[in-house]
């Protein structure tokens, strides 16, 4: 059975993603930081549906803690064969308000956050010569929008990593794929305020905002044979929004 690391598992897309991927099949790690209650009920809805999973505390902006997650998951079950690097924030702030508490938490968690997991998962599926990595990018890292200088650097560099780390690990039989989400309705854009999400909604040509199930729908397809000879690609899903 194939085992998937998913980050960002209690809420919103990750949650999504972890409950796919164990539809799919896979032994499932719902990673989280914070809220305890709502990952044990991912893993209770998985389990509830027949399949395996574990949740697992850990704030993966600090490497000592993302180094024993993996060792952990590791010697529990053995292998790792899919990374699903989704944690995330969003401290969306014009840049002259920016503060440099906000700029360092959104590099923290969304460029070094996913540098230090994928680091580590590729250390195991490397002895394996098997693994697929997707990174969790937003369409705002090729489209701009006003008050994300920093959110959308972030994942312009998730882009850039993919890209990187696609052709380091394809010859040992490792994919590395992104995902940028447009607007998905979640605790993230949930919290936006309602003027905001109705000018936002005017940019999208399918005049809706997307649901989880439909990103860790493609999730779940990159990790398939369906895209075997897939690597290195960022797969905008936004309604059409960037167009
Ligand atoms: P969300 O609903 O706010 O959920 C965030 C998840 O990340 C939660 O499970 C949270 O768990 C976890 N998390 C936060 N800090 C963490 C940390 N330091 N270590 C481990 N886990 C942590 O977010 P979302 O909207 O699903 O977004 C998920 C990803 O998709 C992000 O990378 C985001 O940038 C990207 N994205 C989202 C949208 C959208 O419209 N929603 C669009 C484009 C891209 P705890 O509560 O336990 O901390």
């Amino acid at each position: 059975m194939k085992v998937a690391i998913v980050t960002g598992a209690s809420k919103g897309i990750g949650r999504a993603c972890a409950i796919k991927l164990a539809q799919d099949g896979m032994t499932v790690v719902v990673n989280y930081s914070r809220s305890d209650a709502e990952a044990e009920a991912v893993v209770e809805q998985i389990r509830a549906a027949g399949g395996e999973a574990m949740a697992y505390r850990a704030d993966v902006s600090d490497p000592a803690q993302v180094k024993e997650m993996f060792r952990v998951v590791s010697k529990t079950y053995g292998q790792i064969d899919v990374l699903v690097n989704n944690a995330g924030i969003v401290r969306d702030e014009y840049l002259m308000m920016m503060n440099n508490d906000n700029l360092d938490k959104c590099l923290d968690l969304n460029v070094k956050g996913y540098f230090y997991c994928a680091q580590q998962a590729a250390t195991k599926m490397f002895r394996r010569r098997q693994g697929v990595i997707i990174n969790m990018s937003s369409v705002s890292s090729v489209m701009a929008l006003a008050g994300q200088s920093v959110y959308s650097a972030t994942k312009g560099a998730v882009n850039s990593m993919t890209q990187t780390m696609a052709k380091e690990l394809a010859p040992y039989g490792i994919r590395v794929n992104a995902v940028a989400p447009g607007f998905i309705m979640t605790e993230m854009v949930e919290q936006l305020p309602e003027e905001k999400k109705e000018e936002y909604l005017k940019n999208i040509p399918m005049q809706r905002f997307g649901n989880t199930e439909e990103v860790a729908g493609l999730v779940s397809m990159l990790c398939s044979d369906a895209c075997s000879y897939m690597t290195g690609q960022v797969l905008v899903l936004d309604g059409g929004l960037a167009l």
